[in-house]
């Protein structure tokens, strides 16, 4: 009899890290993406050590060390500049140990498909969105659609939604509640580093804080560029993930940035703008259904998490999985997704509510800016590490 394979739905950055750390466990994917071409321009990303450690683990380093920086510190101040609030340096490089990371967000996506074009038992089906599945005497029968509409059956052992905020595999496992508006947008672009003032190119994550606002900028793509970020607050969410930024909103940011903060703006080519979306984390597996990433536990980016609970969540899938299939066999399958939804829902709840404290404190106006300030300012970088210690430290079982 033939191992029927493991579905997964999504080639996003979680899905493609679970096929990866699965077909390297020697189990059989099949990889369905709704999208027929990738197109994750215009952002950067930061890599954490709880992420990067797994990364590592799937003999990515080299390739993150080819165009990730080091950042050396995380520098938070105003949204209107002056003296920083805090500077805490990030762990000084040590043999073995696996640092903070940034990089662009494509060289991420990059890296994960060119290694996983490598392995011979992922099967791409691209262009084919996930849309229904039912569970069989032999495992669970997946419907995929193409662009066109046509529709294909795929019969797998298990259905792995990696399909992000607006899952369909969560859908299919009973929960129909969408995603909310939060009323914050985040404004992405990428600016060439090249006629930058020194200060503004140093390898550090910089943090801006103002009322209803935050910024935050670092070297990407081994310091060519430098993402910046800026977050405000919006009425409404607008239709549609990616759009042109608006000039009057745009010039009203910068006029009441500082003067680092407002060269680059001024310098930022290409704005894209995404509405920022909030949703209860979901029950991570029902049956032969488990969700991973933002298709369980959409993360807001106030504490640089999403990717990195997805890339921690394909890790710990992939274990469980192939202790089971090892030990019991195929008929094992929903226990094994029991144990992962088991090992993940808290964490992911517990980041998720710790990003969602991280936005209220940085966009506080006067005067609770002011005791927000002064309990930084008290609590120093030891503090702060200390503080961050359970997210960073973080280490994949087996
Ligand atoms: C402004 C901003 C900054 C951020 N910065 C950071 C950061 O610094 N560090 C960090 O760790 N995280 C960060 N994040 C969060 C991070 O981007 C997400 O959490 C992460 O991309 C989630 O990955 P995913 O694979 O779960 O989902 P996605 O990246 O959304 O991938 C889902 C994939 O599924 C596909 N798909 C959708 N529906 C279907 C279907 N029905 N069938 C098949 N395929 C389907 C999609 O096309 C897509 O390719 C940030 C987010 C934002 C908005």
């Amino acid at each position: 009899m033939t191992t029927l394979p493991i579905l997964i739905a999504g080639a996003g950055i979680g899905g493609l890290t679970a096929a990866i750390a699965l077909a390297r466990r020697g189990i059989p994917v099949i990889l369905a993406e709704k999208r027929t071409r990738f197109d994750e321009a215009g952002a950067g990303i930061q890599v954490s050590p709880n992420a990067g450690r797994v990364l590592e683990s799937l003999d990515l380093g080299l390739a993150l060390r080819r165009t990730a920086i080091r950042p050396e510190a995380l520098e938070i101040g105003h949204w209107r500049g002056g003296a920083p609030l805090l500077a805490m340096p990030f762990a000084p490089p040590v043999e073995g140990a696996t640092p903070s990371r940034s990089l662009r967000r494509a060289d991420l996506h990059q890296l994960l498909l060119d290694s996983a074009r490598t392995l011979p038992n992922i099967r791409w089906l691209i262009g084919r969105g996930l849309v229904d599945a039912h569970e069989t005497e032999a495992g669970i029968a997946a419907v995929l659609a193409g662009e066109s509409g046509q529709t294909e059956t795929v019969d797998a052992m298990a259905l792995i939604g990696a399909d992000g905020l607006w899952s369909r595999a969560r859908s299919l496992i009973g929960d129909v509640r969408e995603p909310g508006f939060t009323g914050w947008e985040a404004w992405r672009s990428l600016i060439p580093a090249e006629g930058l003032p020194e200060a503004l190119r140093r390898p550090v994550v910089a943090l801006h804080l103002g009322r209803a606002r935050h910024a935050v900028h670092y070297p990407v793509a081994s310091g060519s560029e430098i993402n910046l970020v800026l977050v405000r607050a919006a009425a409404e969410a607008r239709p549609g993930w990616s759009r042109e930024g608006d000039a009057s909103q745009l010039n009203e940011l910068a006029a009441s940035a500082g003067a680092g903060l407002r060269e680059l703006i001024g310098r930022a080519p290409n704005w894209r703008i995404w509405s920022l979306y909030d949703r209860p984390p979901a029950l991570m597996a029902k049956g032969r259904i488990a969700l991973l990433g933002d298709a369980a536990h959409p993360i807001l980016p106030f504490l640089a998490q999403g990717a990195a609970l997805a890339i921690e969540d394909a890790a710990v899938l992939s274990h469980e999985l192939a202790t089971r299939l090892a030990r019991e066999g195929t008929g094992a399958v929903p226990a094994a997704l029991a144990d992962y939804a088991r090992a993940r829902g808290e964490r992911a709840m517990r980041v998720q509510q710790a990003s969602r404290k991280n936005g209220e404190a940085y966009h506080l106006g006067r005067p609770w800016s002011y005791a927000r300030d002064f309990a930084m300012r008290r609590l120093g970088p030891d503090g702060m590490r200390r503080r961050h210690a359970w997210i960073y430290d973080w280490r994949a079982p087996g």
